[in-house]
Formats: C-alpha cells, structure tokens, sequence
C-alpha cells in the first residue's frame, strides 16, 4: 500500500512471516494448483463456521455463479436480490442468463429489507440472493422463512461475512453454516481474511457439494489429484459443460494461517467498531451503523449514515486532507451502465432507500492494526469537520 507516511488506509490485511512460511512449504512441495492444502483449508472452513462441506474456489464471484447454477437458475428465471451491494451479486445472476430483480434495503440499515421479499416472488423466482452486506447479517430467519414457504432455495452472498453470527434458534452460530442452503464467502483482500483472490461454498447439501467440486474442475470425472497418485492408466471423462474456478494450494496454505487469525481479528475488529460508535454519539444526526440483538458484525467495514448538511463529498475529501481514507457507502447496481438496458435487472420496489445510503454513507477507516487512538482521532476530525459543515448550513444571520 503506497500510502503517505500519516495517511490512514481504509482497509489493511494482517499478513506476516506466516503465510510466507506457509506458501514456502507449498512452492518446495511441487504441488501448487488445488491439491491438498485446498483439502486441508476446506476441512478447516468447514469446522470454523459449522458447515458439513466447504468447497473452495477462486472467488466468491465464482462460488456465487455456482451456487445459483446448482439450485437451478438458469435462462428465463428470476433471483430476488439487492442492488445495494457489489456488483458481482448481481453479475452471477446474469451469468445463469438469469434475471436480477431487486428489492431494497432495509430503514436503517444496509441489507435486504425482508418486508420486501414476498410481494417480488414470481412463478419464474428460482433463488433468493441475500446479502451480509459489510458483514452485518442480514435478517435470514425471515428470508429463510419465506424461502421455505415458497420452496425457493435461499443462497447466502457472505463475502464479507467471514466470522459473523446469527443467533439461530437461541444459538450463536457463525454464518455459513449455512442457514440458507448455501453461503459463498471471498477471500479478496478488502475482506477480514485473504488468499489474494479466493472464495468458498458453504452448504449442508451432499449433491451440491458434489457438483461444486465437478464443475470447478471443468466437470472433469476424475481429478488430477487421483490420476496423479493413481496404480493404473486411468482416462477421465467430462460428463458436462464445467469452468476453471479452482483455488490454488498457494491460496489455500495462506487461507489455513489466515484462518487460525479469524477469531482473533474479529474480536479486535468489534473492539474498534465500539469504540468508533461510543466516540461518534457526539456527532448529533450522524447514523452509526447498529447490530440488531440477533446479530454479530465481523466488522468487515464500519459505514456511518451523514446527516443531511454534510455532504458526502466535501466530508470525504475533508477527511483525505486530514491524513483519513474514507470510501463512499456500498453502489447500487441498477445505477451502472452495465446495468442501464431494461433486460438487465427488474426492480421490484422503489430503491429510494439504496440510493439514500450510496448518497450519504461513508466508509472509515477499520483494520486491526490501528490503535485506539487512530480511532478517537478519525472521529475527532469528523466532528470538527461537521462543526464546520453545520455553522455554514445555518442561514447567514
Ligand atoms: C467482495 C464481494 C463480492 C465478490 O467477491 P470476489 O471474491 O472479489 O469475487 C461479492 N459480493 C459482495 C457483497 C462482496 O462484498
């Protein structure tokens, strides 16, 4: 990260001697596509967030696609989902010649607003794509709810949702048990833990999890892996039309040392994410983002709602000024160009509460190397940036 010496970055991954000891291993190995540490990262997945099978693939774009693919969607169906999230949540949808149909998000919040769901429910909904938008969970006993209600197949996007939980029936579980039928997580570098690139499917589902390792492997019948070790010629088959989504065993070694960090930067991240909304009360009008009494946030990133005089823009660069990165609040898709032709996506409601919180929301600073008193200064500057919004808000006397 290039960034000047007092200049605080938005996000920072914790990588350290580690993961280069653990890469090593895999280089002197000679085994460096998946192979068994992609095994070993996958059984260790697994048992952190309580799920039967993990499956490990090169992204969560990826995992995203074939999680949809698996439960069916294909050309002519509809996917319940948001626009208010990265746009990979939707491009999967389309990569299944699928239609995106959006429902907005929730009154002081950022993900789905599950009042919303049911009124979108088509003969055509094949999948309702929820989101744990910055690692917030998001309200998945009433969406599973619904999903059962109608048969249609729940699917998690949890990338940023590595180390969150749900209260489940009186139990703290980690999200990707999964509650839905399957959860897909990232391992992008903006996210808690990080592979470079790198994504997971989470499901309780023996034939799912039998398709993702097929289809991320170009379907093919028998893996290299057997043939390698194999006694006799073996010849393999490609039974159906599968991709190259495989994760490497470079990633994975990293995933398996960035995964024994998990608990431990969670319990820091809340750690700062109390502290931000303790020292930011003082800020009248200021949202500071809440965890329901179900839910606990892995922090993945810490978005605060501006009150109307201070605009998003001026607060922002105000802030750069100061020595503070900030990022604006999560897009929405169907504001994308990508997304302007009236085949790409069907809105379902009115969005006016997702492009409110792309408008007025901003991202701070949030990563484990930062100090308490990184965080007390952050919001000092943003109250005396918004001191200085609201004495020139008022009328001129
Ligand atoms: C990061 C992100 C993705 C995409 O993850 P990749 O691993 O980069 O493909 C999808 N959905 C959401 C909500 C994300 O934040």
């Amino acid at each position: 990260m290039s960034d000047a010496p007092h200049q605080l970055p938005v996000a920072k991954p914790v990588l350290d001697e580690r993961e280069v000891e653990a890469v090593r291993r895999v280089v002197l190995s000679g085994w460096v596509t998946q192979g068994p540490e992609v095994a070993a990262f996958e059984r260790e997945f697994a048992d952190f967030v309580g799920a039967a099978h993990a499956c490990a693939v090169s992204n969560c774009t990826t995992a995203l696609h074939l999680a949809l693919k698996c439960v069916g969607v294909g050309a002519g169906d509809e996917v319940i989902t948001v626009s208010h999230s990265f746009i990979a949540t939707a491009n999967a949808i389309r990569y299944c010649h699928a239609l995106p149909v959006f429902v907005d998000i929730e009154a002081g919040g950022y993900n789905m607003d599950p009042d919303l769901v049911e009124a979108a429910i088509t003969t055509r909904t094949k999948a309702i794509l929820c989101v744990h938008q910055l690692g917030m969970p998001c309200d998945l006993r009433r969406i599973v709810e619904i999903g059962k209600r109608y048969a249609i197949p729940v699917i998690e996007d949890a990338a940023c949702a590595a180390g969150s939980e749900i209260l489940w029936q009186g139990q703290w579980e980690r999200i990707g048990k999964p509650h839905g039928d399957i959860a897909c997580f990232s391992f992008h570098p903006r996210k808690v833990v990080t592979t470079g690139d790198g994504g997971m499917l989470a499901t309780a589902n023996d034939e799912y999890d039998r398709k993702f390792r097929l289809w991320r492997q170009h379907s093919m019948s028998v893996p290299d892996t057997v043939r390698h070790g194999a006694k006799q010629v073996i010849f393999e088959g490609y039974p159906e039309l599968g991709y190259n989504y495989r994760m490497t065993d470079l990633q994975a070694a990293i995933g398996r040392e960035q995964l024994k960090r998990l608990a431990a930067l969670v319990t820091r991240r809340r750690e700062l994410a109390e502290q931000y909304t303790r020292c930011l009360s003082r800020i009248a009008g200021l949202q500071t983002p809440a965890e329901p009494v179900w839910a606990r946030s892995n922090w993945q990133s810490y978005c605060v709602g501006l009150p109307g005089w201070l605009d998003q823009r001026n607060a922002m660069q105000a802030l750069l000024d100061r020595g503070v990165s900030s990022r604006r609040g999560i897009m929405n898709i169907h504001l994308e160009q990508a997304y302007a032709r009236s085949e790409s996506h069907r809105a379902a409601t009115t969005l006016g509460r997702s492009v409110t919180a792309q408008q007025t929301s901003v991202i701070l600073p949030l990563f484990v190397q930062m100090t308490d008193a990184d965080v007390a200064l952050i919001a000092e500057e943003l109250l005396s940036i918004a001191a200085v919004a609201k004495a020139a808000a008022l009328p001129a006397l």
